[in-house]
């Protein structure tokens, strides 16, 4: 059931953020507004923009983290419309720069860009127009490149400085300037010589990369002292997130319609779904049980998707919308009040911006994802057999990365959601902040299990081990093992196919007695993830259908070979209450006064058949 409206506390306690000293009105506010509204023909600030453009405008250099789609843009668009003079914006990329120009041209900002594939006399143009008394331009994006190469440019900058009309320059996605971003760029390493050769020039630093490290390091780099800083914390407190084991597709639904029916009966909501015709099929089952419910997906023209979004826009039309990730970017509903992942999202940053579609409007929402082992095969068998362009081998190897993070994230039943979340994009997170708000904990602090961490090393090098045997590493000798097989032998199955294949007499039979299947099964998907072991897809010709071998991964080596094991940790966090201890090793936590118990009830025991029997007989 939903409760009151929660308000949002973006940032946790030990983040430096200088957004509050600029809330205030300041003399430029008026026509500030005015702009905002007017140019942009926007109606509220998002977190930290109002604050930011303040800061900018008092003539401070300013450092802007956001989540991507947050709006940095606007962050310097706003005060380089109201300064007097000219705004340049260094971006990596041609075509986020030729997608904010036009943006800008249709909001009828005078901008324009000088990009390494433009003609000379395009570029000449250009120049004449800045060395204008009064620059026809407010906003110049450029390339790392030119800065670096064209002396054209420095003559150019230089000659703005001289009349007092370089207002400022602006880093978009600066962690570009760090190497311990994930997407350093040489040329941007230069940038941290504009503010040497050009003082007293304003700066504004924007990127969605979170790591202390790198803003440190990014700051250090452009040479910036007493930025101030726009830090906002990803984590989204208002929203719950909970995974559940899957089941059958059609077991899913039934679990969803009962949670739909018993706790969202007039709310609104999206369920991600894997293929177009499971958009069409959910959606129809839950029309059948009177849920408005609507299918979203590529695979419909205009006109209906049009129809659908209208539909969306207004609730009583239409509460749940059944999508593929085509239900994207530009659709903005404030009131949605849960997320359902019917099939598993792609990654963990995925996972992130879908699941955030819930809650816009701060109130208390629930994110809810179903996982199973075999959507993991399924969609890691499509991207396997996907033959684009686009997909070289490394290509896909991130993806299947990806994947098998979002399926460690869903296994995980022991650390925080948010943790696990936010540590993705670089940031701390104690799951403490997320114990101490009741209302909107996740599902595994929720959780009354207590947790310990238990070290698999030694357990882990087994495994391999034992794969390695099995497997054998030629490809001709090779046999093919389940993950589930390989499960049931460390847990010491008698089902009657491992005993028929003698697995029992392997000596990692029954060596994950004391722990459960499903921390078995973590174990197992960290070591495929860290490359230990490789999960190889292969499909069945005869039923269509794709099943996973479990073989020794490029790094099996390493844990193999005695010379490396020292160097290697492998820890895992469990619920302890769930890891259930074998009867030999129960019997060693006895105490003597235990087993003289134990051996007196056993006694009464044997004397109380004895006199049963004697009865019956009689
Ligand atoms: P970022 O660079 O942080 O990823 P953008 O600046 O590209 O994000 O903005 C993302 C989207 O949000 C854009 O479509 C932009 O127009 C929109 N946007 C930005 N600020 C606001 C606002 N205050 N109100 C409504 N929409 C906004
Ligand atoms: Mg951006
Ligand atoms: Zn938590």
């Amino acid at each position: 059931t939903i409760q009151q409206p929660y308000k949002v506390k973006w940032l946790t306690s030990d983040v430096e953020d200088h957004g509050p000293e600029f809330v205030k009105d300041f003399p430029h506010t008026k026509s500030m507004l005015d702009v905002f509204h007017s140019v942009f023909g926007l109606k509220k600030f998002r977190h930290n923009q109002r604050e930011a453009v303040n800061a900018a405008l008092e003539g401070y250099d300013c450092f802007v983290l956001m989540p991507t789609g947050g709006g940095k843009s606007l962050c310097y668009q706003l005060p380089a419309v109201l300064d007097q003079g000219v705004t340049f914006v260094v971006s990596p990329l041609r075509s986020l720069i030729l997608d904010q120009k036009q943006k800008l041209l249709s909001l009828g900002v005078a901008c324009t860009a000088l990009t390494g594939d433009i003609t000379k006399s395009e570029a000449d143009e250009i120049y004449r127009e800045l060395y204008k008394h009064v620059p026809g331009y407010k906003i110049v994006y450029i390339t790392p490149e030119k800065i670096k190469h064209s002396e054209q440019l420095e003559r150019l900058l230089k000659s703005l400085y001289d009349r007092n009309l370089l207002s400022r320059f602006v880093i978009d996605e600066a962690h570009c300037v760090s190497e311990y971003g994930h997407d350093f760029r040489p040329d941007y390493l230069n940038l941290g010589q504009l503010h040497v050769k050009y003082r007293n020039v304003k700066f504004i630093l924007l990127t969605a990369t979170a790591t202390p490290r790198v803003k440190k390091d990014i700051l250090h780099q452009m040479k910036i002292t007493n930025a101030k800083l726009f830090i906002q914390s990803f984590n989204r407190s208002n929203l719950i997130y909970e995974c559940r084991p899957k089941g059958t597709t059609d077991n899913a639904l039934k679990k969803i319609l009962t949670l739909i029916q018993a706790d969202y009966k007039n709310q609104c909501g999206i369920i991600y779904c894997f293929s177009r015709n499971e958009c069409e099929k959910t959606a129809n089952y839950l029309a059948s049980y009177k849920i408005k419910a609507l299918a979203y997906h590529a695979g419909l023209n205009d006109s209906k998707r049009a129809q659908v979004q209208n539909q969306w826009a207004n609730d009583d039309t239409c509460q749940v919308i059944c999508a593929t990730i085509a239900f994207g970017m530009g659709i903005d509903k404030p009131n949605v009040r849960y997320v359902i992942h019917l099939s598993m999202p792609k990654s963990i940053e995925g996972y992130y911006q879908e699941s955030g579609r819930a809650g816009r409007d701060g109130a208390m929402s629930f994110c809810y994802l179903f996982y199973g082992y075999q959507d993991l095969v399924k969609m890691k068998r499509l991207i396997m057999s996907e033959v684009t362009m686009t997909s070289t081998k490394e290509a896909k190897k991130i993806r299947i990365d990806n994947l098998h993070r979002v399926y460690s994230y869903c296994l995980n039943n022991a650390d925080c959601r948010r943790t696990l979340l936010l540590e993705y994009f670089g940031e701390a997170f104690s799951s403490q902040e997320c114990k101490r708000i009741k209302a909107t904990t996740c599902d595994n602090c929720r959780s009354v299990l207590k947790t310990k961490t238990l070290d698999c090393t030694q357990l882990s090098i087994d495994i391999v081990k034992l794969v390695t045997q099995l497997v054998g590493e030629g490809k001709k000798s090779r046999q093919n093992i389940t993950l589930n097989q390989i499960i049931d032998i460390l847990r010491g199955s008698k089902n009657k196919n491992i005993i028929e294949a003698k697995y029992d007499q392997l000596a990692s039979y029954n060596s994950c007695s004391h722990m459960n299947k499903i921390d078995v099964e973590r174990l197992l998907s960290k070591l495929i993830l860290e490359g230990y072991l490789y999960q190889d897809i292969v499909v069945l010709q005869a039923h269509d259908s794709a099943v996973a071998y479990i073989r020794p991964g490029q790094r099996a080596h390493i844990v193999t070979n005695p010379a490396f094991q020292k160097s290697i940790k492998i820890e895992l966090t469990i619920c302890q209450q769930q890891a259930s201890m074998s009867a030999e090793q129960k019997e060693k936590q006895k105490t003597p006064l235990d087993q003289l118990i134990d051996k007196c009830v056993q006694s009464l025991k044997d004397e109380f058949k004895r006199i049963c029997n004697g009865v019956n007989a009689s």
